[in-house]
């Protein structure tokens, strides 16, 4: 199959509204670019290093998107050109974000990551730490974060009820903060859920992101 066939066979289902990031982790540039050739301008990576070296030689127009855990220390290689955050994890963190947003004078779009997995390895926070963020006087202050919406992680299964349900846990968290603090902030309108094993379960449950590296690139070797 060609790299045109590969996004098609993955797109085909897709419902208008739901965005395809290409998980490029851990991928040579040659192969990326065999993307971005067929007009697919939207790449994740989960390292700081990795995301900074691609950027750097890669055409401009790509949007990049940061989808692994992020140090606070590592914030400042990636704000210039970062096009979404997907794992604020912390208060600290979208603290950091929002002061190296600042001092560039740029507004940094980000999703607040939920721990909805069974697993305990998993980032993310929880309803009580979101509600004491978004409540909180600093966050108030922030003005050079924008929160687009929520991220999360199922669980590593072949469970698909239980997949199921951790997705459909994440829309109903999505759905309780945008009635209850972005109601009239159409920004707030992203849910980013779904991988290649388990994106078809995640649109069904209301996905309107989904990041998908081996379906695209095939196994990844580290
Ligand atoms: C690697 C990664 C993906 C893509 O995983 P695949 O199973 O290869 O599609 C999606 N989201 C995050 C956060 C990842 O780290």
């Amino acid at each position: 199959m060609t790299e045109k066939d590969k996004l098609e066979h993955i797109l085909k289902d897709f419902p208008p509204d739901v965005k395809l990031i290409a998980v490029s982790k851990t991928k040579p540039i040659e192969e990326i670019l065999k993307f971005y050739e067929t007009g697919h301008k939207i790449f994740g990576e989960n390292k700081v290093q990795e995301i900074v070296s691609k950027q750097a030689v890669m055409p401009k127009d790509i949007e990049w998107h940061f989808i692994g855990h992020l140090q606070r220390n590592k914030v400042k290689q990636i704000i210039s050109f970062v096009h979404l955050i997907h794992g604020v994890d912390s208060f600290r963190l979208l603290q950091e974000i929002d002061n190296k947003a600042k001092q560039i004078d740029r507004q940094v779009q980000c999703l607040l990551q939920f721990h909805i997995a069974s697993e305990e390895t998993k980032f993310g926070l929880d309803e009580p730490e979101v509600k004491s963020i978004l409540e909180s006087d600093e966050f108030k202050l922030m003005e050079n974060i924008r929160i687009k919406g929520v991220m999360g992680m199922a669980t590593y299964t072949e469970d698909e009820n239980l997949i199921r349900k951790e997705f459909a846990n994440l829309k109903r968290i999505f759905d309780h903060m945008k009635k209850t603090y972005f109601l009239m902030d159409e920004e707030f309108c992203e849910i980013s859920m779904g991988m290649s094993g388990d994106y078809k379960i995640a649109i069904e449950e209301g996905s309107t992101m989904v990041r998908i590296g081996s379906a695209l690139f095939g196994e990844r070797n580290y």
